[in-house]
């Protein structure tokens, strides 16, 4: 892998390789953007096939908070901890401590919490060497998985606004949605679905999730091979990023795609595919902000209902950006890119 070039494609600021001999850490922070203010993005612990593949990913993702921070107008840039699951890790509580004073010599130019495979206790680790954390213990992201739930009501109201653009109305009754992944957002969103009246296609790789949302909510199981082709009038792609190809859109029946999920365009060009397809599609950075959004608003001191309140933006920048896409005649993807690019440049 040739770093500098890579840095150079997605517009990176820095990289950052941490390494420590007595815990076995091995991880990389992506500083994406600071123009904005500080660089917000979680930790992630996961288990590479590379050091290629991790650092990539790190890279992609710390991109992807700027344009999230930007488009929800905080004073944040973008930035992602990648913490790479080895065998070589022998303490992993003493290997999030050795990140934390990693991330303490930044000074506050990264901001980290959790995200995907790490949790409270990670970040209590990392919280024992800096104060430029989130989600610790005594925090709101701590608080049950108040950010995931932050993020499923963005998305729903984010459906709804789509609705409300596509077809007219915000009445979800009797709508049809596919949730893909029943997860922390998938299935929070899946309760506020069907206290909305919609009528849920559920699927997850675990099948004891999607029996139990079956059930709970009243809705259809389907089999995640076959999801794509299930007829629906919304596609809610909640696990995870790329599921969005030159296979899967052909597929589609529904006439909305908005979800939680990252990066979920494979390749940002199908967003034309879709376009072609009548299909409107949320673009992902805009309509998944409400986690970053609530612990912006909570690192700026709010409370749970301020933050909640906060998350509420995000169909007025939906609107924002689908009209846009219109006057401008480009896709909303294009549209949400300038607007945020707009603001950080
Ligand atoms: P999670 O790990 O709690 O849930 C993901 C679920 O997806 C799991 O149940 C998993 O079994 C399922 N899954 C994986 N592959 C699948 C497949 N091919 N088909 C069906 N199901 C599959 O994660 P989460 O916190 O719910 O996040 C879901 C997505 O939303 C991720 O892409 C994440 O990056 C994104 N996101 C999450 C947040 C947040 O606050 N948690 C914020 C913004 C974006």
């Amino acid at each position: 892998m040739k770093f500098w070039d890579d840095m150079k494609i997605h517009d990176m600021e820095q990289l950052i390789f941490c390494q420590d001999d007595k815990s076995g850490l091995r991880a990389v922070i992506a500083i994406h953007s600071t123009k904005q203010g500080p660089a917000l993005g979680g930790c992630r612990f996961w288990s590479y096939a590379s050091e290629a593949d991790a650092v990539r990913d790190a890279m992609k993702l710390a991109k992807g908070m700027t344009y999230k921070a930007a488009i929800s107008g905080l004073p944040y840039g973008g930035g992602k901890a990648v913490v790479w699951n080895i065998p070589g890790i022998t303490d992993r509580d003493a290997a999030f401590e050795a990140l934390g004073r990693f991330i303490d010599r930044l000074h506050g130019e990264y901001i980290t919490g959790v995200d995907l495979g790490t949790t409270t206790h990670d970040m209590d680790q990392i919280h024992l060497h800096t104060k430029y954390v989130t989600d610790q213990s005594g925090t709101l992201g701590a608080m049950g998985d108040f950010t995931a739930e932050m993020t499923a009501y963005g998305v729903f109201l984010g459906i709804k606004e789509s609705m409300r653009y596509k077809y007219g109305s915000l009445d979800l009754h009797n709508t049809r949605i596919v949730v893909q992944g029943l997860g922390k957002v998938g299935y929070a969103l899946c309760r506020l679905l069907h206290q909305a009246g919609a009528s849920l296609f559920v699927t997850d790789i675990d099948t004891v999730k999607t029996a139990i949302a079956a059930k709970e909510f009243d809705a259809t199981p389907v089999s995640p091979e076959t999801i794509y082709t299930q007829s629906c009038d919304v596609f809610a792609p909640c696990a995870l990023g790329g599921v969005l190809n030159h296979i899967s859109i052909p597929l589609l029946t529904c006439g909305i795609v908005a979800g939680a999920a990252n990066n979920q365009l494979a390749d940002e060009r199908l967003a034309d595919m879709l376009e072609q397809r009548n299909i409107l599609y949320a673009p992902d950075f805009a309509i998944n902000a409400g986690g970053i959004i609530s612990t912006g608003a909570e690192l700026s001191g709010a409370d749970a209902a301020r933050a909640q309140l906060a998350v509420e933006q995000i169909p007025h920048t939906l609107a924002a950006i689908y009209s846009y896409a219109k006057i401008s005649g480009i896709t909303a993807v294009a549209a949400a890119t300038k607007l945020a690019e707009i603001k950080f440049m």
